[in-house]
């Protein structure tokens, strides 16, 4: 059965390259019948972040992307926090010692960094470690007697001389290194936690992990991981690797980072995050206000299409057409234009009533008086079209409930005279007598007493609009003054001629 993770660390906010590995782990899972689990790799104590697990959660949660198994979910596999697996991963390391595939390395923080000082691009390699202090340097009893005293140590993968290591990937093929060219990677850390590399690898055979998917800046290290999976649990078992593309930045130059968003204005996280050391906040598309289903949709194009022109994917045709192989190998242009348009088309596509139970809330938010729920839907039909993001809807319908605190009079008031005043007056009146209140109707007599004053309809119209909107926006102005209904929209007419 195919088996797919997401795993992330919780260092903070959700970037959108995370979010669509999420996705494509989530729509291969499904496409093949698969789970989808979540594992937090929290090994990395220094750059833990509280509030960060939570968060990947509620992201998840927010895309639908929900897990199979997660330490929220349960699942045959627990614990599915590497924190709480610490204990698992130091029997593989110190199998490779036994081994002689990893060794131990007693260099103190202090006299690695003074090996990076003097050493330019310094590295625990095959061609540095014979000068360092490590179980390949000392003698046994040495070794022992540190060990005894408990002396800090790491445990480090002792790279073969001029090997060939590849594997091939689901994305870009056969890849092949020279293990020569990698250095000793830690394994296991000083404070008995283990590193990603060695994490990922154990946690991947025991999890029964099918296929990989991660981004393409693990691609250098993946020939540690061939060496660990051919040295523990037998290449065979290994998962198939797919290395995903970047996302870059939108005028393609390098990677999308955080601060290309906060400089260009756009969110690149899932969410609205609050760094909880600085407080600083990064924007996300929720808070912009984009509806789940257009963020994935945005976010599955980043990368992947599926060799047809079509640009518009419900979750359900994603699973069905999605494959990793239409993967691209080149990076993604992110541009956040093209997410807005996906946006407004599926504010379009969206029905009155989903939109409804999303709107309601902002528009109350916004301080608008919703209190009539079919008003409000009959409005939403009316502007969906002509909105882009979620906020666009406080602008477009909230004159729908409230008379417009301000008209923009100034754009009439230039051509304004005593025959318009008089139109008016009498179109007051009119409308008072009319039984039928409906917009073909309220069309048909407002044209009617036009011609019959001798005014030219288009003359009036925007003055009309103004009136009953507050500015020159809106849909068709008779649905609006059916929506109003008989009293409010005489009402708002008197209020502006007065
Ligand atoms: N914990 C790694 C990260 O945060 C996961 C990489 C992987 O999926 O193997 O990027």
């Amino acid at each position: 059965k195919v088996r797919v993770r997401f795993a992330p660390s919780p260092t903070g906010g959700l970037h959108i390259g995370g979010m669509r590995t999420v996705l494509f782990n989530y729509l291969f899972a499904k496409h093949n019948n698969g789970d989808f689990i979540l594992r937090i790799e929290d090994t990395d104590q220094n750059r833990f972040v509280p509030g960060a697990e939570e968060y990947i959660f509620e992201c998840l949660k927010w895309c639908g992307l929900e897990p199979d198994e997660s330490v929220l979910h349960g699942g045959g596999y627990a614990p599915y926090r590497q924190s709480e697996r610490k204990e698992l991963y130091k029997q593989y390391a110190e199998q490779l010692v036994k081994e002689g595939k990893a060794y131990y390395a007693f260099d103190t923080p202090a006299e690695l960094e003074e090996k990076r000082k003097t050493v330019p691009n310094f590295q625990y390699s095959q061609l540095t470690r014979s000068e360092m202090k490590n179980s390949l340097t000392l003698d046994e009893d040495a070794v022992q007697k540190l060990l005894a005293e408990n002396i800090p140590h790491v445990t480090r993968i002792k790279m073969p001389h001029d090997e060939t290591v590849g594997f091939v990937d689901m994305i870009r093929g056969a890849v092949n290194f020279n293990t020569s060219q990698v250095d000793d990677k830690v394994l296991l850390k000083a404070d008995g936690m283990p590193t990603y590399h060695l994490a990922v690898v154990v946690d991947d055979y025991l999890m029964k992990i099918t296929h990989a998917f991660r981004g393409e800046e693990w691609l250098p290290s993946s020939p540690v991981h061939i060496l660990l999976w051919q040295y523990l649990f037998g290449i065979e078992n290994m998962p198939e690797w797919a290395h995903l593309p970047l996302i870059l930045k939108p005028d393609g130059k390098g990677k999308l980072s955080k601060r290309d968003g906060d400089r260009l204005g756009f969110p690149v996280f899932t969410m609205n995050w609050t760094d909880p050391k600085t407080g600083e906040l990064t924007a996300g598309f929720r808070e912009r206000g984009f509806l789940p289903e257009a963020f994935i949709n945005f976010l599955a194009l980043l990368g992947w299409n599926d060799g047809s022109e079509q640009e518009i994917f419900t979750i359900e045709e994603l699973i069905k057409k999605f494959s990793i192989e239409r993967v691209h190998k080149a990076g993604a242009k992110f541009d956040y234009e093209k997410a807005k348009w996906f946006n407004h088309e599926w504010i379009k596509r969206s029905t009155v009533n989903s939109l409804q139970l999303t709107l309601k809330p902002l528009l109350i938010n916004a301080g608008v008086e919703v209190n009539d729920d079919e008003k409000l839907k009959t409005a939403i039909e009316l502007v969906k079209d002509r909105c882009t993001l979620l906020p666009d809807f406080v602008q477009q319908s909230s004159f729908f409930f409230q008379s417009p605190k301000e008209i923009d009079i100034n754009s009439i008031k230039p051509k304004w005279n005593e025959h318009k005043q008089q139109f008016f007056a009498e179109l007051i009146h009119v409308y008072g007598l009319s039984t039928l209140w409906n917009h073909e109707e309220l069309e048909n007599s407002f044209k009617e007493l036009a011609a019959a004053s001798q005014i030219k309809p288009g003359d009036v119209l925007l003055p009309l609009r103004i009136m009953l909107v507050g500015g020159k926006f809106g849909p068709h102005v008779f649905n609006i003054a059916e929506v109003l209904g008989k009293k409010e929209t005489i009402n708002r007419i008197k209020h502006t001629l007065s």
